[in-house]
C-alpha cells in the first residue's frame, strides 16, 4: 500500500484535515501538535477527534510534528525544561491517535557540543516516554545546518542508544534534509539505505518526508523545493517513493504548496512515471 499525504493545518480541527486529505487522494497526513512558532496547544476537541478517527478508515499512520521552537538541547536551562514539558504534552496528544507517529527535530546544541546535546535530548525523551505510550517517537534526519543535531545517522543512533524505551524510537527520513546533509540519494539510494541499516537499523525507518531540495548535495541548507524543481529531481523521488524497502511507510510532502499543489504532486507520485 502506498500511503501518501502532505503537511496540513489542523487549526480548523482534525476532521477538516482528514477531509482535505481525502479530497486530494491522500491516505495519511502530517500536522503540527501546536502552532509551529508558539508553544500553546489547543485543548483536544473530543467530538472532532472521534469524527476524524472514523473518517480515517484505511489511512496509514499519521505523523504529528513537534514545534520547530521546541529545542530539547538549548543552552538555557529554563528553556530546556520548558521544551521537555512541551514534549511530554505532545506525547500525551499523540497517544490519543493510536498507531500514529510523533516526529520532531532533535534540536540545536548551540555551542554546547554534540555530546552534551545528545545527552540532553535523550534525557528529555526518557522522562517523556511512558511505558504505555502507544505510538512511536521519530527523530527527523536533519540537514546539519548550524549546530543542528541529526545531520548524520550516527548522531541519531547515539540518541537512540541513550533512550530507555528503544522499542518506541524510530526515524523519519526527510529527503531534502539527508540530501543537504550529504547522503547521495540520487546516485546511490540503495547505498544510503544500506548505511542506514548498518548504523540505525532499517526496522527503525518509520516515515519519509518527500521533498526536493533547492540546494546541492551536502550544502547543509534545508530549503525545500517542489518535486522536480530542485536538485534531487522527480525521477529519483519517484523511485524512492516506490522503493520496495519503504513499502507501507507514511510518505509526507512538505513542499511549498497549498492543497491543489499537493494534490498534483500526489497524483504524480501515484501515477505511472513518464519522462516529460
Ligand atoms: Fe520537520
Ligand atoms: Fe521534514
Ligand atoms: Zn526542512
Amino acid at each position: 500500500m502506498l500511503y501518501l499525504g502532505c503537511h496540513l493545518s489542523s487549526s480548523a480541527g482534525l476532521y477538516k484535515a482528514v477531509r482535505q486529505a481525502k479530497s486530494i487522494d491522500a491516505n495519511t497526513f502530517q500536522f503540527f501538535t501546536r502552532n509551529p512558532r508558539g508553544s500553546k496547544a489547543k485543548a483536544i476537541d473530543e467530538k472532532d477527534l472521534q469524527k476524524a478517527i472514523e473518517a480515517m478508515e484505511g489511512f496509514g499512520s499519521l505523523v504529528l510534528h513537534g514545534a520547530y521552537t521546541m529545542n530539547l538541547c538549548t543552552a538555557d536551562k529554563e528553556a530546556r525544561t520548558f521544551a521537555a514539558e512541551v514534549l511530554k504534552d505532545d506525547l500525551l496528544r499523540t497517544a490519543r491517535l493510536p498507531g500514529s507517529f510523533y516526529n520532531f527535530h532533535p534540536g540545536s546544541h548551540v555551542g554546547q557540543g554534540t555530546i552534551t546535546g545528545i545527552a540532553q535530548i535523550a534525557k528529555a525523551l526518557n522522562s517523556a516516554i511512558s511505558p504505555d505510550f502507544p505510538g512511536m517517537v521519530l527523530l527527523e534526519t536533519m540537514a546539519g545546518k548550524g549546530s543542528e543535531i541529526g545531520g548524520s545517522f550516527e548522531e541519531l543512533r547515539a540518541i537512540i542508544d541513550q533512550v530507555d524505551r528503544q522499542e518506541k524510537m524510530g526515524v523519519c527520513v526527510d529527503l531534502c534534509h539527508i540530501w543537504d546533509a550529504g547522503y547521495d540519494i540520487v546516485r546511490d539510494f540503495d547505498g544510503v539505505l544500506t548505511e542506514f541499516d548498518k548504523i540505525i537499523g532499517l526496522s527503525r525507518l518509520k516515515a519519509i518526508h518527500v521533498n526536493d531540495s533547492q540546494n546541492a548535495l551536502a550544502s547543509h541548507k534545508d530549503r525545500h523545493a517542489w518535486l522536480g524543481e530542485g536538485k534531487i529531481g522527480k525521477e529519483a523521488i519517484y523511485r524512492i517513493v516506490h522503493h520496495e524497502a519503504l513499502k507501507g511507510l507514511p510518505m509526507i510532502l512538505e513542499t511549498p504548496n497549498e492543497l491543489p499543489g499537493y494534490g498534483a504532486e500526489i497524483s504524480f507520485l501515484r501515477g505511472e512515471f513518464k519522462i516529460s
